[in-house]
């Protein structure tokens, strides 16, 4: 399925959480609170997590949830869209190689808006939980050998063209281990990946209140990708009604002005 065409620039947010996955509010709260933001489009993309190995993640939608999810969205696109004001029913979805094709051919079934590629593992390993994963790794060459893995499942990803964004393209810097090495090459290939794909990325504010301190994913990749015409959407990736807008005046400085 080639990907949808999205409502991106800065009043669009298409990369939400709430109560159904990890977020930290309930949908209707935070519905109400991007159209008291001023927002004129606003999806919320839960977590969708299909292991290969079939562990479950408890940060996630357990799958049989997502027929409610879905109706809940739906209830609520009837009474709190407006004129201005449209509901977007998305989801964030985990990519494995090993079952990719799969979930998504399970996935079109249900009447989603679109779908966000992430990656938040390499082999088994959580790139995002917490600190402490990445000192129990032993060394920087562990690091590095993450990086390595990361980017070419992030290739895969890319090439699957399954989605309709690209998530959070460089999340492996979130505690501020850096590879030793110039990962320069793997993120070109990525990128043309992304390009060929017909699929967007995302500019995603969250990492500015990270231990990295920086939107994933860094200048120079947003630059590199909008030369190479890769359509950017900025999300603020919201757990919280708080974090809706934030950092969005920073996301449109890094991009130069250049708007979707
Ligand atoms: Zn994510
Ligand atoms: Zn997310």
């Amino acid at each position: 399925m080639a990907p949808r065409t999205l409502p991106l620039g800065p009043t669009a947010s298409l990369h939400n959480h709430t109560v159904w996955s990890d977020g930290e509010e309930e949908m209707a709260v935070m519905i109400r609170a991007a159209r008291d933001a001023g927002l004129a489009v606003f999806g919320i993309s839960d977590h969708w997590v299909c292991r290969p190995d079939g562990l479950v993640e408890d940060w996630a939608m357990p799958a049989h949830r997502l027929p409610d999810y879905v109706e809940a969205l739906l209830a609520f696109r009837q009474q709190l869209e407006t004129d201005s004001f449209r509901l977007l029913i998305g989801l964030e979805v985990d990519f494995f190689e090993e079952n990719a094709a799969e979930v998504m051919a399970h996935l079109a079934q249900f009447p989603l808006d679109y779908t966000i590629g992430s990656a938040h593992f390499v082999g088994s390993f959580p790139v995002d939980h917490t600190r402490e994963d990445w000192l129990q790794l032993g060394g920087q060459r562990h690091i590095d050998d993450i990086y390595h893995a990361y980017w070419q499942k992030l290739l895969h990803l890319c090439q699957s063209g399954l989605y309709d964004l690209v998530g959070h393209l460089d999340l492996p810097k979130k505690f501020a281990f850096r590879p030793s090495y110039d990962d320069g090459p793997e993120i070109e290939a990525v990128l043309q990946a992304l390009r060929d794909s017909g699929m967007a990325m995302e500019l995603n504010t969250a990492g500015w209140a990270k231990d990295c301190r920086d939107a994933y994913p860094a200048a120079a990749i947003v630059a590199r990708a909008q030369r190479l015409g890769i359509p950017i959407a900025i999300s603020t990736d919201s757990h919280h009604p708080s974090h809706i807008g934030r950092f969005v005046p920073e996301a449109l400085q890094r991009l130069g002005g250049q708007l979707p």
